[in-house]
């Protein structure tokens, strides 16, 4: 399969510009391991956030309150994504997101968060997006055409980010991005009662004239900790939330559905999550999970005899697979979970195995 063959081709270049000692560090690390999830692969760009936000999961986790740079330089880092068994690597690969447990365009962190971006786009060339509460850096432009920058804000006060720079701000670097034909999305996360949607009308017009045309809307999700900092900046989310526990996260119960009718009112395209807007941004397709299909599915296009082959390679015997109403890969083996995750982010659909 062309995704299995992209990565040999990346891992020969990559070794050649490594040394020993860089590839064992990227081959040990955790983007060279972790299975992807249908909706991509994140990419860490360091590991904690000085910004503070009121409703921020990352500090129940265990990550700090001042944020580190990661340790791999960035051919490290797309070497170590390209190892990844799990992960198809090229243009129609896993999809990648930027941002995760840190905010990556903090000062400390902004150049390596380019510089990862570019070498993924580079090397690999998977389909990026990127997600801040920073104003996106301009050099964004030059990374991918397609490339996605989810544009993250609460509100338009900001009263739950203190100290991270205001949502105007962002939304105005955002919307300098469009003007260059980036691909911006406004990302309302997390929706909190009281907060988004005492201005969302406002914010919503603002987004639109500034250009934006896409928003998705992310539930927030609390622990024991975030429930007391919210209450600290006046906010009760108590009446929305069934059960709390120390540090696994409960979504609160606050419908989205308002929040999106509004914003099709105003003529938002709506998305369900932040991987369709990398989907969409890139002109492509999904079929991995239950939101989708996603994008253009008449893309979505599989070879059923360069899977045979594929599997046949990997050792599988008699293998017959067949498409069904294009949009669900049959196999009539079961495979290794390793193989079935690569397929499936090969080919952007779900592969179904016969029962045990
Ligand atoms: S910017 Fe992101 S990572 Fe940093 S505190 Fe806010 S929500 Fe958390
Ligand atoms: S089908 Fe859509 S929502 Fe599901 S993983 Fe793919 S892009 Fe994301």
């Amino acid at each position: 399969m062309e995704a299995w063959r992209a990565r040999q081709r990346v891992i020969k270049t990559l070794e050649e510009k490594l040394s020993e000692e860089e590839r064992r560090e990227a081959r040990q690390d955790h983007h060279a391991r972790r299975p992807p999830r249908p909706c991509g692969i994140t990419i860490h760009t360091g590991a904690g956030c000085p910004l503070a936000c009121a409703y921020c999961y990352i500090y129940d986790m265990g990550f700090p309150g001042s944020a580190k740079p990661y340790k791999l330089s960035p051919l490290q880092l797309a070497y170590a994504v390209a190892t990844n068994p799990h992960v198809a690597v090229g243009p129609w690969g896993t999809l990648v997101a930027v941002g995760s447990v840190t905010e990556p365009f903090l000062p400390q962190t902004r150049e390596l968060a380019l510089g990862y971006m570019k070498a993924i786009a580079a090397y690999l060339g998977n389909p990026l997006q990127v997600s801040t509460k920073m104003p996106p850096p301009p050099e964004l432009a030059e990374v991918q055409e397609g490339l996605d920058v989810l544009i993250s804000v609460t509100d338009l006060s900001g009263k739950l980010e203190p100290r991270a720079p205001p949502p105007l701000e962002r939304l105005r670097a955002g919307a300098e991005l469009i003007k260059r034909g980036v691909s911006a999305t406004l990302f309302v996360r997390p929706i909190v009662p009281g907060i988004t949607d005492r201005d969302l009308t406002r914010l919503l017009a603002l987004a639109a004239e500034l250009g934006y045309r896409r928003v998705v809307f992310g539930t927030l999700r609390v622990t024991k900790g975030i429930v007391a900092r919210l209450r600290a900046f006046g906010v009760d989310v108590a009446p929305y939330v069934r059960e709390l526990h120390e540090r696994r996260q409960t979504p609160i119960r606050y419908p989205k559905e308002k929040f999106a009718a509004v914003a099709r009112q105003m003529g938002f395209e709506v998305l369900p999550a932040s991987c369709v807007a990398n989907v969409v941004a890139h002109g492509q397709a999904c079929a991995l999970c239950g939101w989708g299909p996603c994008g253009d599915v008449k893309k979505l296009k599989v070879d059923v005899r360069d899977v045979e082959e594929y599997l046949e390679t990997r050792g599988y015997k008699s293998v017959e697979v067949s498409v069904v109403e294009g949009l669900k890969i049959r196999i009539n083996k079961r495979l290794k979970p390793i193989d079935k995750i690569f397929l499936e982010q090969a080919t952007r659909l779900p592969v179904s195995e016969p029962a045990r």
